[in-house]
Order: C-alpha cells, then structure tokens, then sequence
C-alpha cells in the first residue's frame, strides 16, 4: 500500500489554524459564536509522518478512512495521544483493526456490523463510541442507513455491550446547491434532536447521541449553519491527496 509523505511545503500548525479560524467565522456567522464545533483531520492516504505532524500541529482528533492505512498508522497515531476515529466505510472482517486503534466508529450502519463491534469491544475490555451513519442524500453511491431506519439502528445498537452511541455523521450531498446540502443536513439533525427528546421522554436511550459528524473541507460552513458539533477536514488541511 503506498502512503504519501508530507507535502514539501505544507505547514501543518498554518494549515490547522486556518481551518479554526474557518470553524470560528462559521459559528459566528450561524448565531453559534463559542459553539465549539470540533475539526477532525482526516488523514487517509497520508503517511505516518503527517500523521503525526497534524497532531504536533495541534489536529489531535484523526480520522482514518481505510483499515489498512489503519494497521499501518495507528500504532504511530496511538504514540502521539491523538483521539482516532473511524470514518470510511468498514467491513466486518476489518472491524478487529478498527476497535484495536480507534476510539470511535462513526461509520456504522448495520445491527450486524455493530454486534461485531460489540464483541471485539467486549472481548478487549474496551468502551467504543460509535456514531449511525445515515444516508441523508438519498444517492445510492453513499454509505448509511436510509433516515427512516435511522432511530430504531440507534436504538438496537445503544443495548449492545460495549457500545455507546454518540451521535450521528453523514457524507452529504455533493454539490453546489446550498439548499440541496442543507436539506440533507438538517434532516440529520432532526433525527438526532427527535433521539435526544424521545431520550427524555423514555422511548430510547440514546442520552449520549448529540454528537452531528457532518461537513469536509468544500461545505462546512452549511453543515455548521445546520448544527454540526464536529466537521472532517482533509484537503483544506493536508494539501490535495495525490491519486491513489
Ligand atoms: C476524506 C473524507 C473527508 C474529508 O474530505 P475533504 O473533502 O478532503 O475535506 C471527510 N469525511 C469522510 C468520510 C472522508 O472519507
């Protein structure tokens, strides 16, 4: 597997402190000034070395795409204390890699996935946080359970051992039509609030899935204008991944 070393002129504290600056205008632009929405770095296709500088530089929230870039990075990413999630698509034969490096799976969309998940957590002694990816743009091409089905997932996944479900991400639409986008986004918030409010009430007990994953490097100003806690940056920060 071919991983790409740091660009020759990437500065990684510039870089991220840009993408702050981006997060900060956005929440202040929303009526949401202090918000605190967090940046998560995404690093896939790029070498341990740059890894580790996003975190040198102060990205200490990584998300990893593919569990062979995983397998090779996580044991430098585990060195430097950085908080790594899971936010590719994940195969259950991939899933032991995934529980082994990370902390959260923001990618799950199945009951059988998360009982997998579950177990290797169990089996590891490990609490893991995993976040109901959902399919809010309607594309067959995406990942994520269909909105409607959202809410029962969560629900199912929350009574597993091990397991809590922090909240919900999404891999929005992708295009220029800013309310085409929006749409998508605030519909997964309205899942999320009716999780959080049917929580109070008694009917679930998602109390811990307010988390919103949504928002890249290209629209995270509607994300974060739809209530995003946490946007994944990786181009804006990294540099253009070369083709892999
Ligand atoms: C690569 C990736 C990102 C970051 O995308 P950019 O457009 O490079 O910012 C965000 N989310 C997921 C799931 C990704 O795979």
């Amino acid at each position: 597997m071919e991983l790409n070393p740091p660009l020759a002129d990437w500065d990684p504290a510039a870089a991220i402190a840009e993408a702050k600056a981006r997060i900060h205008v956005a929440e202040a632009s929303c009526g949401r000034a202090g918000a605190g929405v967090r940046l998560l770095v995404a690093t896939k296709t790029w070498d341990a070395d740059a890894a580790r500088a996003v975190v040198a530089a102060g990205g200490t929230l990584v998300g990893e795409s593919r569990m062979q870039e995983l397998a090779v990075k996580g044991p430098a990413l585990a060195e430097t204390g950085a908080e790594v999630h899971v936010i590719g698509q994940l195969q259950r034969n991939k899933a032991a890699t995934a529980v082994d490096f990370a902390s959260c799976i923001q990618t799950v969309d199945s009951l059988r996935l998360a009982e997998r998940l579950s177990r290797l957590a169990s089996e590891r002694e490990k609490e893991l946080s995993v976040m109901i990816q959902v399919n809010v743009s309607g594309e067959d091409s995406k990942a994520g359970v269909d909105p409607d089905d959202a809410l029962a997932l969560a629900a199912d996944v929350q009574a597993l051992p091990s397991l809590t479900v922090t909240g919900f991400m999404t891999i929005g639409l992708n295009s220029s039509d800013e309310g085409a986008v929006r749409a998508g986004y605030r519909r997964l918030r309205e899942i999320r609030d009716t999780a959080l409010i049917e929580s109070e009430r008694g009917k679930y007990s998602l109390r811990d899935a307010w988390e919103l994953s949504m928002g890249m490097s290209g629209d995270l100003e509607w994300a974060i204008a739809e209530g995003a806690t946490m946007v994944r940056v990786g181009t804006a920060i990294m540099g253009a991944r070369p083709a892999v």
